[in-house]
């Protein structure tokens, strides 16, 4: 699983500042280490299970390397920056609460999304002493058979149950929130969600997903008019659009959603519009970092690959020539890319939401 960006979306809409360094250069603000591609789940609506044989035969970048990667990336943030940990789902990774916690070490806030299935008594022990500030566990839905349905293995719903309350009763002063997707299949069960949320005690925070094209397919424009690909796509685009409007009118009742209203208002006009340019300000991913699980250096995944963190500094990759080349494309990105919905945005959301009205 991958949610970028897990707590921007809390911050009230202002606009985009640009960080520079002392000599001019631009700060990251994100940062994603996707530490591994690999998953035990078969969820519908993400198909990177289906890479495993891809995966086998590129290895994942080593434990040393992201210690690594991390020292070197330490060198241009400050203290506090965000990581998050992604996937795949990052809790199969062996040595992953070490990193966490030689991270944490660092001055590193670290943050883990993940599906719970392998979240036990004895590594919810780990997690309360590695350090880690957040872990966001996906729930799609209240009802144990719809979730399992969408996670395509029995009992993920009992897990994920079974993870919040050993998080709750060993992990004190750790964030611990959901994440869900708005899908078609879940609509009358985002509200009960965001509900069930703002009363549990043992939750901090509720984070709602547009429905994206599943990860790992090929990138295809209308992937929402048909065919396999559609599957989640809501089909009835008003209800949806109610939903989000119900969501709104929850979070300005102080509702626990982690969501801004701005990124609400633009779902709604992704519901509504999915064909349009839903981006029209300069994208900000100029100053995202993203690391592969093999280890390939990104600004943004679709553009220039700029390096490798098993050979290069990851500090002296983010500041040369390449990266400048590359930043320079991300500002003027026209690409019809949904990725920002849900992802690190600093600004207004200023997508097409005059339209939805
Ligand atoms: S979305 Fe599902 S299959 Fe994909 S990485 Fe997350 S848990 Fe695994
Ligand atoms: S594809 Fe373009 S708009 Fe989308 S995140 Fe990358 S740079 Fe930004």
């Amino acid at each position: 699983m991958d949610i970028k960006g897990l707590f921007s979306g809390k911050k009230e809409s202002r606009p985009a500042e640009v960080q520079p360094l002392m000599n001019g250069r631009v700060k990251p603000g994100f940062c994603c280490f996707a530490v591994t591609d690999d998953c035990m789940l078969r969820c519908k609506m993400c198909q990177k299970w289906k890479g495993e044989e891809v995966i086998r035969q590129h290895p994942a970048a080593t434990l040393e390397e992201w210690k690594k990667a991390a020292v070197s990336l330490r060198t241009v943030v400050d203290k506090g920056f965000e990581i998050d940990i992604g996937g795949g789902e990052a809790l199969m990774v062996k040595w992953l609460w070490e990193f966490v916690k030689f991270c944490s070490d660092l001055g590193f806030k670290m943050a883990i999304a993940s599906n719970a299935y392998l979240l036990d008594k004895e590594m919810a022990k780990r997690i309360a002493d590695s350090g880690l500030h957040s872990m966001i566990l996906s729930l799609d839905s209240l009802k144990p058979e719809k979730h399992d349905f969408f996670r395509g293995v029995p009992g993920v719903y009992d897990r994920v149950m079974r993870a919040i309350e050993l998080l709750h009763k060993h992990c004190p002063g750790l964030h611990v929130g959901i994440c869900s997707i708005i899908m078609d299949a879940n609509l009358d069960e985002i509200i009960p969600l965001a509900h069930w949320v703002n009363d549990d005690p043992r939750l901090k925070s509720i984070l709602f997903m547009a429905a994206m094209q599943p990860n790992n397919t090929p990138v295809q424009d209308k992937w929402y008019e048909g065919g396999e690909l559609d599957l989640h796509w809501p089909k009835d685009r008003e209800k949806a659009i109610k939903v989000i409007e119900e969501l709104i009118h929850l979070r300005n009742r102080g509702f626990l959603i982690g969501n801004s209203v701005q990124q609400l208002m633009a779902f709604q006009a992704y519901y509504r519009y999915p064909d349009r340019f839903v981006k029209v300000g300069q994208c900000n991913l100029n100053k995202g970092v993203h690391v592969s699980s093999i280890g390939d250096i990104f600004l943004c995944y679709r553009w220039d690959h700029l390096g490798n963190i098993k050979k290069d500094d990851l500090a002296t990759v983010l500041y040369s020539e390449a990266a400048e080349n590359a930043r320079k494309k991300i500002l003027g990105c026209k690409d019809n890319c949904h990725f920002l919905l849900n992802c690190y945005y600093e600004g207004d959301y200023p997508f097409v939401t005059e339209a939805v009205s």
